[in-house]
């Protein structure tokens, strides 16, 4: 089973049956906390716009613990710069936009 954060709260249900398929706990009986669960699934769309060199141009990005949405876009961004023939940037260019995309998916 996969770790599933937790709120720190005890769940309302009662021990046994009702807590073996209540959704809230998952038969912990804490809590489950859905909210970080969503933050750490939650995956942006990084819009770069018109430069001098490149076309506007978007990437689904995601943070992760070991490589921020920004670092994952910039790397997205010069891999698209690189199969131009361009050098790569040092820091994303001025004016990219994140927005958040929202999905479903199975806590
Ligand atoms: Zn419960």
């Amino acid at each position: 089973m996969s770790y599933s954060p937790k709120t720190g709260a005890a769940c309302t249900c009662r021990r046994g049956v009702e807590r073996d398929n209540c959704p809230r706990c998952e038969g912990s009986g804490w809590q489950i906390d859905f909210a970080a669960i969503r933050a750490k699934h939650m995956k942006w769309r990084a819009y770069f716009p018109v430069t001098y060199n490149m076309s506007p141009i978007d990437y689904v990005v995601s943070d992760k613990p070991m490589e921020s949405k920004e670092e994952e876009a910039l790397w997205h961004y010069n891999k698209s710069r690189e199969h131009d023939g361009l050098k790569p940037l040092a820091e994303l260019p001025y004016g990219v936009e994140f927005r958040p995309l929202y999905h479903n998916c199975k806590p």
